[in-house]
């Protein structure tokens, strides 16, 4: 183990690290990076990678976008902040939620802000008890998530999160939220299942859970498109269709977490429309502001809208918000994203590099240690296993997904492990040859981890 650099132990004696074994992290140390320039960023030792992930499936438009960097400045200086409570406001506030409008995969009528993915999902959940306290429907409570959904870390939206990290010891979930099945059809299909009777099990499943909760007490369904922290699990096709089919047959209110498909990444404007998803509200952040600044936002129907103003008649005042919301700095980066989303045609652009990243990551199907590559438009996994034709997974002490993410690193590709995992989620930007030169680096780092496998028998362990 080299020794560890003075920024580290400074690092080590000083910060919490999110997601992090914080034990051994004591003799690793930080990977710390000092700067970033379109595609790729530098670590303190001046090495040079490719952001396989765009930071953490966010810097959509790269690292060194000027125009965000001159609407931040401007913004800096004519008016760093404002609140927006009782009434006050900024004009790039407006700017952004008409931007979002236009775009959103619903009928929009108002916008929300606040300043992450997991706040936004938090309101999300606040949102819909208050719109059934105005209905009068006091007991259309409880919200379904599913198992291996990522909605984020408060309280709430980490409730919403299917992941057993975010619960355990956190004495998570709080009462009222349940987690259905997750469409993962590689894993969880049955014996000679097809896809179309995987996807009818899981609508079957979720309306039994429905009639077995009482219909009248399920307010709301919450869903990724794709999930993406749970490990980039891609929907059948159909799956969204017959789920959508029973929560309308319910009255159930969707929201789809649109915080990693949003703004193109599948290759539409929002994962929704990629997927037929057609939801009653989305939850948006990161790619919002190409994750210059923080900042996220909820969508509003008009009968959310409807429902907000009567309680606030009753109550006297919408009692949210955070200081936060809608600070004009974020606004107006995001207000320049959306402009760049649209003047450069980022979905096009998506479009027209996503068929050779697809490509590119099928091609990985062939080698011995990948179960299962996947991908839509630009984003998608890699699934290591011990055995293609059984599926069976390495022993967790060989720590597989990290093993390769850490060889991508050596030959210049930052990829993320999630389990035994390998997720990819490049900024929307790349061109074709710097999708060649992600996979080459992937092929070259599965090849070493291969090479290592078979040397110390750790497919027999
Ligand atoms: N929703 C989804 C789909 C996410 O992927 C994330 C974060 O990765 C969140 C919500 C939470 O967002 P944040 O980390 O900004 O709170």
């Amino acid at each position: 183990m080299p020794s560890l650099s003075n920024a580290a132990v400074r690092d080590i004696e000083t910060v919490i690290h999110p997601y992090t074994n914080l034990d051994a992290f004591r003799t690793s140390g930080p990977m710390i990076l000092e700067r970033g320039e379109g595609i790729h960023v530098w670590d303190a030792d001046g090495r040079k990678y490719i952001e396989g992930m765009a930071g953490l499936w966010c810097t959509s438009l790269g690292y060194s976008e000027q125009e965000l960097i001159d609407a931040a400045t401007e913004q800096m200086k004519q008016l760093p902040f404002t609140h927006i409570f009782g009434g006050k406001s900024h004009e790039r506030a407006a700017e952004v939620a008409e931007k979002l409008k236009a775009i959103a995969p619903h009928k929009a009528s108002k916008v929300l802000f606040c300043g992450s993915g997991s706040e936004a999902n938090d309101q999300q959940m606040k949102l819909v008890w208050y719109y059934n306290n105005a209905l009068g429907r006091p007991k259309k409570k409880k919200i379904i998530s599913r198992i291996k959904g990522y909605h984020g870390v408060t309280v709430a939206s980490a409730s919403l999160t299917g992941l057993p990290n975010n619960h355990r010891d956190f004495d998570l979930p709080i009462a009222g939220v349940l987690h259905t099945d997750c469409p993962n059809f590689y894993r969880d299909a049955h014996p000679g299942e097809t896809e179309d009777e995987f996807t009818t099990r899981m609508a079957a499943n979720l309306e039994k859970m429905i009639i077995k909760e009482d219909p009248d007490t399920v307010a709301a369904f919450i869903a990724e498109p794709i999930m993406g922290a749970g490990g980039v699990i891609i929907p059948p096709e159909g799956y969204f269709p017959k789920i959508q089919a029973v929560l309308n047959k319910y009255d159930i209110y969707f929201i789809a977490d649109e915080v990693i498909c949003g703004f193109g990444r599948t290759g539409n404007m929002f994962g929704s429309q990629t997927f037929g998803i057609k939801p009653d509200s989305i939850s948006v952040a990161k790619a919002l502001s190409s994750a210059y600044v923080p900042i996220g936002a909820v969508t509003i129907g008009e009968d959310m809208y409807q429902a907000m103003i009567d309680e606030s008649k009753k109550i006297g005042t919408f009692g949210h918000g955070f200081t936060y919301t809608a600070h004009p700095i974020a606004a107006a980066v995001a207000a320049k994203t959306l402009e760049i989303y649209e003047k450069r045609n980022i979905v096009g652009h998506v479009r027209s590099v996503a068929p050779r990243f697809e490509e590119r990551m099928a091609k990985l199907n062939d080698h011995p240690l990948v179960g299962q590559a996947r991908a839509k438009g630009l984003i998608g996994a890699i699934e290591l296993v011990a055995d293609k034709e059984t599926k069976r997974n390495f022993d967790a002490k060989a720590a597989m997904g990290v093993t390769v993410q850490k060889a991508c690193e050596k030959h210049g590709v930052i990829l993320r492990a999630i389990g035994d995992v390998v997720a990819f989620c490049p900024p929307l930007i790349v061109k074709e040859a710097d999708i060649d030169e992600i996979f080459d680096a992937t092929e070259k780092a599965l090849n070493d981890v291969e090479h290592v496998v078979a040397k110390e028998g750790l497919r027999n362990a």
